[in-house]
């Protein structure tokens, strides 16, 4: 798709880092599926990828982790998500 940010690239399939802060925990998802501007860098996440990150997210935090690098496990494509 076009990109909305800087309006001349196209987002292409890559993967990418997500940083994600919550009070004194720090949680790196490396791996991270998403589609990439091919011209401003901007990073866009598909929902199905948002919604999995943040309750893989939750897990860890649950866990008490204050900085952790976590390897993030994709949704299955194609395969039905569970309903939340
Ligand atoms: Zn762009």
């Amino acid at each position: 798709m076009k990109c909305v940010i800087c309006q001349h690239g196209y987002t292409e399939k890559g993967f990418t880092t997500v940083t994600l802060e919550r009070n004194e925990s720090v949680l790196v998802f490396k791996q991270v599926p998403a589609d990439i501007c091919d011209n401003c860098g901007e990073v866009y996440l598909d929902s199905a990828i948002n919604q999995a990150l943040l309750s893989q997210a939750e897990n860890e935090l649950q866990r008490g982790v204050f900085l952790e690098m976590v390897n993030f496990t994709a949704p299955k494509v194609g395969a039905e998500m569970p309903l939340l």
